[in-house]
């Protein structure tokens, strides 16, 4: 019998959804190894290279345990950037058995996959993003750290259609990127800047993985 495909898998575990439109939903998250960007500020780094071969069977077991402590409709797919690996085949069974699929990506690869809720997070040095991603975006994350202005805010925005909502939210929940994400909203927000709000890190505020 020919090998069952793998994918490169560094975490799966229930938690809440802790950033962007869908916070506090229940979600089992299964976060894949690899990543083509090395931002200075990323607090996954475990998962550039950290991981292990699963079969999709396998996957589907422990997302199913993960499940168990925490019932959730949701499935999150991360990394990493989860889409360097083909997942088309992993999500189709995942929708099979009644999962809803987020998947939150850097932007800068697309594949034609179901996923009920893209997440788009431009990241530094180009910001990025996938022509195809731009209209499928249910939501923009940028975030906010010691090098984004209001000129950077603008230019992603004027990137993605109005009606998508951007969330800014504060590099690692600290307290002086929190008060700096504040004014920028105001600045935004009084230059005009369509459909800003902030996003706080809630499992960091709630201590949850
Ligand atoms: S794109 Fe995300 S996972 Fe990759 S280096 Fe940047 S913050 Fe980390």
């Amino acid at each position: 019998m020919p090998p069952q495909p793998t994918l490169k898998i560094n975490e799966i575990f229930a938690s809440i959804q802790g950033e962007g439109l869908r916070q506090g939903e229940p979600t089992v998250f299964i976060r894949l190894t690899g990543c083509n960007l090395r931002c200075p500020f990323c607090d996954t780094r475990s998962a550039w290279e950290e991981g292990r071969d699963m079969t999709t069977a396998q996957i589907l077991n422990q997302v199913e345990a993960a499940r168990k402590e925490m019932p959730s409709l949701w499935v999150c797919l991360t990394g990493g950037e989860p889409q360097l690996q083909i997942i088309k085949g992993l999500i189709l069974s995942l929708k099979f058995r009644g999962f809803r699929i987020q998947v939150e990506t850097n932007g800068t690869h697309y594949q034609e996959i179901p996923v009920d809720w893209w997440t788009v997070s431009p990241k530094p040095p180009r910001y990025f993003c996938r022509k195809e991603l731009k209209s499928r975006a249910r939501e923009i994350k940028l975030i906010i750290t010691e090098e984004v202005d209001e000129n950077r805010i603008a230019a992603v925005r004027r990137e993605f259609p109005a009606h998508i909502p951007m969330l800014l939210q504060p590099e690692s929940n600290q307290d002086r990127f929190r008060t700096k994400t504040l004014g920028l909203l105001q600045s935004a927000a009084r230059a005009g800047l369509p459909n800003l709000r902030i996003s706080l890190q809630l499992h960091k505020i709630l201590k949850v993985p």
